[in-house]
């Protein structure tokens, strides 16, 4: 954390927290962030709280009465994933977002930031990416719908600050790794995908990287993404903003980088039967650092020697 910040624990302390999709890669660490700043968290599993159904979400949290609401839930995956399942990722990501968001302003809460993702900016957007740019395209196409489903998300939260003047944000989060990252290769992002990889190959044999290498993405380490994202509460007035690192690599320069982190020296082979997706992704870190005082702190070397290690430990596990 930045020293000149106040803990989380200002904001968060003694406050009832609803962390929606506790059981993901994200909503999992900002469980355990708000627990040690001593937030009381509340973390119900898709069968204790189904964001599909309108009525019994918005039944749940009148009777919890959250003060704060983190929506962290998505029905998503990686490029793979988002080009075979444009109905999911579209159908289900807005009705989760949208009951969600109602059910947050109906209980009284007062504050509700929903995880939101870079992929909601154009597909071809001057970069880094700069909030003021959000609207001016239509986004990549094979995440398409779920990108559309994070635009109404951060329209509604603008809706509902104009309307009733409820705090809701919808901050655009950078590509997220590090320990605690999903396992399920069906759904892996590039990270994930290529250090599950990548520490089960036989120390000669090349590491495959899908396409050319040559798009560019930025990764938030996770430890960073929460603090950014929770740090969002304590924004003046609700407003898009981008929680990234402003660090841009092409796919090609991760693979490297991972092969580094894991010390894997058999190379690397790229599939150009797999997709490239967007050709460049990297947001500007530059309004959460004037807004918030805040800005990502894990270089991609660490973060990715720190995930190399967990993987080694799950994998063992
Ligand atoms: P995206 O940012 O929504 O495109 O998410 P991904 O993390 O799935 O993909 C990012 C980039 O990594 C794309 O250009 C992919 O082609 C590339 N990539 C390279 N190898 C892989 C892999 O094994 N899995 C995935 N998901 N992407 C890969």
């Amino acid at each position: 954390m930045s020293a000149a910040l106040p803990p989380l624990s200002a904001r968060y302390a003694g406050r009832r927290v609803l962390v929606t999709g506790a059981r993901g890669f994200l909503g999992r660490a900002v469980c355990d962030r708000l627990t040690a700043e001593g937030a009381e968290v509340w973390a119900p599993s898709r069968a204790a709280l189904d964001l599909l159904d309108r009525a019994a979400t918005k039944a749940a949290l009148a009777e919890a009465r959250p003060e704060i609401v983190v929506h962290c839930a998505v029905d998503g995956g990686g490029l793979g994933w988002m080009a075979a399942h444009p109905i999911e990722s579209g159908l289900h990501n807005t009705l989760m977002n949208a009951h969600i968001i109602e059910a947050a302003e109906a209980c009284g809460a007062t504050r509700f930031i929903g995880a939101g993702s870079a992929c909601a900016y154009p597909r071809l957007c001057p970069v880094p990416f700069t909030e003021d740019h959000l609207w001016d395209g239509y986004p990549e196409p094979t995440n398409g719908p779920y990108a559309q489903s994070k635009r109404t998300l951060i329209d509604l939260c603008a809706a509902y600050w104009a309307q009733r003047r409820f705090f809701a944000v919808t901050p655009l989060l950078a590509n997220l790794y590090g320990p605690g990252d999903h396992l399920d290769p069906g759904r892996a992002h590039v990270v994930s995908a290529l250090l599950q990889r990548v520490v089960s190959l036989p120390p000669e044999a090349p590491l495959t990287v899908w396409g050319s290498g040559r798009p560019t993405r930025e990764f938030i380490y996770i430890d960073d993404a929460v603090e950014g994202l929770l740090r969002c509460a304590d924004l003046d007035e609700p407003t898009t903003i981008n929680i990234g690192t402003g660090e841009e690599h092409s796919i090609a320069a991760l693979a490297e980088a991972v092969c580094a982190a894991a010390d894997h020296r058999g190379g690397i082979t790229f599939d150009p039967t797999k997709p490239d997706g967007q050709p460049r992704k990297c947001l500007s870190a530059e309004k959460a650092a004037t807004l918030l005082g805040w800005r990502a702190q894990v270089g991609l070397a660490e973060g990715l020697r720190r995930t190399v290690a967990w993987y080694r430990a799950a994998r063992a596990a």
